[in-house]
């Protein structure tokens, strides 16, 4: 077997101890004859899955019953609609922290639903930063603020949770969702992608407090509706009930290494080797992000020319490195560090990157 040290941003690297039990049980699913994905979602197996996803999403996350926990289709991207849908009215804007290119979307959605407010942003400096609590104009009748925590593509993080004054607080966590210890109960409505920290693509994590959900606008089309999918655990219609399977292993697999507080001090380390070689060499490996709103998820630098860059993510790809470009939209080079991957990858990472400074 020669696996490489996956840097994808998404769909990503996935644990291998999930994969080989995802191998290990995907043609005779604990004696049913059948893989879980041949399974109905009405069966006794596929609920229990369903169950257990549910539980250590509580669990793993510090949240209690007063959260529900969602997985449904359609991508973090259709989240962008769906929250306005359901909580803007005549009057009551969407307020929005706007800090890159998703927030920049579901902003957009909001605006042909509702009206989006656009509370703080830092898009008249490339996205470098993470405005501050004391830059943020939240007015008093918003219906919410939204912020997405981890910015993917510009290489930023929240590293607080903004105060609201008891306005309900939504949060695109796509990219850091179960990555560090917060207090996720200051949100109503948490939401991700799952392929970025917590499976394949295909199901969206929706977690929503029971007193948000008690606000959700009457009217809406079914399937629209959040308390279509809350009230009857995901299985209104089929769910992506082989995506959920991968997200319980992967949740299981996060509890076994002993949770959050685990996971977080790798991630930690991770980060710091890599951004180490940025601030031993800051003249050729640029960080394109002011430090105190790096993102440990996706580091994003520049290198003194476009052909070194392409240089880097092909020799890099050649040592095993793999996925090391960055974003179209903004070009260099992006190293995703999810939970999935291990320390020694950043470790790779970090010694490719002072090897090739030197040889170039
Ligand atoms: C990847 C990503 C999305 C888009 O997710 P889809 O599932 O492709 O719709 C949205 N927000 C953030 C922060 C992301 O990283």
């Amino acid at each position: 077997m020669a696996r490489v040290f996956n840097f994808n941003p998404g769909p990503s690297t996935l644990p291998v101890d999930v994969l080989k039990i995802a191998q290990e049980e995907l043609l005779d699913y604990k004696g049913t004859g059948m893989s879980i994905m041949e399974t109905s979602h009405r069966a006794p197996e596929f609920d229990a899955v369903n169950e257990q996803a549910i539980a250590l999403t509580r669990e793993i996350m510090g949240l209690d019953d007063s959260y529900h926990v969602l997985f449904v289709g359609g991508g973090a991207s259709s989240q962008f609609a769906i929250i306005p849908m359901n909580f803007l009215s005549d009057g009551k804007a969407g307020a929005y922290i706007d800090t890159g290119s998703w927030s920049a979307k579901a902003i957009k959605e909001a605006d042909i639903i509702g009206k989006a407010h656009v509370a703080a942003s830092s898009k008249d400096s490339e996205y470098k930063f993470i405005p501050k609590q004391d830059d943020i104009d939240l007015p008093g009748d918003a219906a919410y603020l939204h912020i997405t925590t981890n910015n993917t593509i510009k290489g930023t993080q929240f590293h607080y949770i903004p105060e609201t004054g008891g306005i309900p607080l939504i949060a695109d966590m796509s990219s850091d969702i179960c990555s560090r210890v917060i207090d996720y109960s200051r949100f109503s409505l948490i939401y991700a992608g799952a392929q970025k920290n917590l499976g394949p693509s295909g199901v969206t994590m929706v977690i929503i407090k029971e007193d948000l959900l008690q606000k959700c606008n009457d009217g809406l089309p079914t399937m629209f509706d959040y308390r279509t999918h809350a009230g009857k655990k995901s299985l209104y219609n089929t769910p992506p009930s082989f995506n959920i399977y991968i997200v319980k292993l992967v949740l299981e697999w996060i509890k076994q290494q002993g949770g959050l507080s685990v996971v977080e001090k790798i991630n930690k380390e991770k980060q710091e080797t890599v951004y180490a070689m940025i601030d031993k060499y800051p003249d050729y490996f640029k960080g394109t992000t002011e430090k105190d709103s790096r993102s440990w998820m996706n580091i994003t630098l520049r290198l003194p020319s476009e052909d070194l860059e392409k240089k880097f993510i092909a020799e890099g790809k050649e040592a095993g490195l793999v996925g090391l470009k960055g974003h179209r939209s903004v070009g260099g080079i992006r190293v995703s560090l999810y939970n999935a991957m291990p320390l020694e990858g950043a470790q790779k990472v970090a010694e490719f990157m002072e090897d090739f400074k030197n040889k170039n």
